[in-house]
């Protein structure tokens, strides 16, 4: 076979990668992953790395599910293809709708099929701002998210994000779309408690919709855990007040679940875990494991009726909206998640555990906050404790803790200065045994390598 050396240089000639700085990867040398098994990935010079980070938060079953491969492979016998335009779909296709609607909570019981998670947003931009329009409020299409929300590369998911790097290029956000600021108490909690905190941020929409008026908000959008950012973990009563807010003012409200739908918080759906009712939700991810792509949008009976009956033709929609062989594979997918229990597993056994070593990491005197919901988390790197203060040349030292971690055999993402941990949800003790282990070894390595 091909050596490693050769497809890098191939790689380096052809590919451009997204998120990396392509010439310093071509300099550097891609790392080419060739097998998965559980927890494990390979790579093409024979590393093993115990993946904390479920590939791009995704592989929620894990790697080498042979079944994925079994039902993708009889669908794609069967019938490869076929679309849901002009009246027609197909049987998976129909299965995954009905399953979703019983697995989301409240009425969250129409499904709207996409490729992707940033295609799921792109949707509801476009869709609710025809529930509007439809009902005679078209003025009523402004969206609000959040500065450091991501919601996906498309043009409309990266203005719904607030990422300023991404804004920079290609001149973002598109008109009528505002940002208020995150909870991110570590950044700017001060001398708050939690609750208090909670009321704050909460405020902070209440305050963007009186000052744009409520008759021109159509939607909020967050990710009920900001992920991409740095896993920031909302107040307990942050999302309750959220709600509030929307039902005051009729402003529809969007949880974008691509991260924490299908388990990730130790409930099937993070709203389930702040125990509030979104109207639309953006799922993709853990729908499949990752092992093929697919998003969707739930809607609920109030959205989805006015679409129905005073929307009139639906005017979106993907070639692969509703694939067949994605929808096979989402179906075995959940099947395997509900009768290995896998979700109640982390919620009552690996969850609290893997809470209890990351949060002992906190003990190390390289991270000032280590924070957990479920199996979604994060450690703040810092230069000292125990003031809440980051790093002058933020991104560094992140940078160099990922590398030590992968030369520890551990893949750990870095944002900023904040590690970030996903594994898939079928990890064991043993495993967050190993992960903790890897984890404290590399910051170790890490403060000796900053003369710590
Ligand atoms: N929304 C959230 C919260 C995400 O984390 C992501 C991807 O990481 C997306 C949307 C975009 O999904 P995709 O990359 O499938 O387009």
């Amino acid at each position: 076979s091909i050596d490693t050396r050769t497809l890098q240089a191939l790689d380096a000639a052809h590919h451009l990668h997204p998120f990396n700085d392509n010439a310093a990867l071509a300099k550097k040398g891609t790392r080419i992953l060739t097998k998965g098994e559980g927890c494990y990935v390979w790579d093409a010079e024979g590393n093993k790395l115990l993946d904390a980070f479920a590939g791009l938060w995704c592989v929620n079953v894990g790697y080498g599910r042979k079944e994925l491969g079994e039902v993708a492979s009889r669908q794609m016998t069967q019938l490869a293809y076929y679309n849901s335009f002009f009246g027609c779909t197909t049987e998976p296709t129909v299965h995954l709708a009905a399953k979703l609607a019983e697995l989301t909570p409240h009425d969250l019981n129409h499904a709207f099929f996409t490729n992707s998670g940033s295609e799921a947003n792109d949707t509801i931009l476009r869709l609710v701002r025809h529930f509007w329009a439809v009902q005679d409020q078209p003025h009523k299409n402004i969206f609000i998210g959040r500065h450091n929300g991501y919601h996906g590369s498309t043009v409309a998911g990266a203005s719904l994000g607030g990422m300023k790097g991404m804004h920079k290029q290609g001149g973002l956000p598109i008109p009528d779309i505002h940002h208020i600021d995150p909870p991110f108490w570590f950044g700017d909690g001060g001398e708050m408690g939690e609750e208090e905190y909670g009321l704050h941020c909460a405020k902070r929409l209440e305050d963007k919709i009186l000052e744009l008026g409520p008759d021109r908000v159509a939607a909020f959008i967050g990710e009920p855990i900001m992920g991409a950012i740095g896993v920031y973990i909302p107040p307990r009563n942050y999302w309750k007040e959220i709600e509030r807010i929307c039902r005051k003012y009729d402003v529809l409200l969007v949880a974008d679940e691509v991260i924490c739908g299908f388990g990730r918080t130790g409930e099937w759906f993070a709203s389930q875990y702040y125990d509030f009712r979104p109207d639309v939700m953006t799922l993709a991810k853990g729908i499949t494991s990752g092992y093929i792509p697919l998003g969707a949008v739930m809607f609920n009976d109030r959205v989805a009726d006015v679409l129905a009956t005073k929307g009139g033709e639906l005017a979106h929609g993907y070639t692969y909206s509703g694939h067949p062989v994605c929808a096979a594979v989402a179906l075995e997918n959940i099947r395997i998640l509900q009768d290995e229990r896998i979700v109640e597993t982390c919620k009552a056994d690996t969850g609290p555990y893997l809470a209890e070593k990351w949060k002992a990491l906190g003990e190390h005197p390289l991270v000032g906050e280590a924070r957990i919901a479920g199996m979604v988390g994060a450690l703040e790197l810092v230069p000292r404790k125990p003031a809440r203060e980051f790093f002058p040349d933020r991104g560094r030292v992140g940078q160099l803790c990922r590398d030590v971690a992968l030369r520890n055999g551990l893949i750990l993402r870095a944002t900023n200065d904040s590690m970030l941990l996903s594994p898939p949800l079928v990890i064991t003790r043993a495993q967050v045994d190993e992960l903790a282990e890897k984890a404290w070894k590399s910051l170790d390595m890490t403060a000796k390598e900053l003369g710590m």
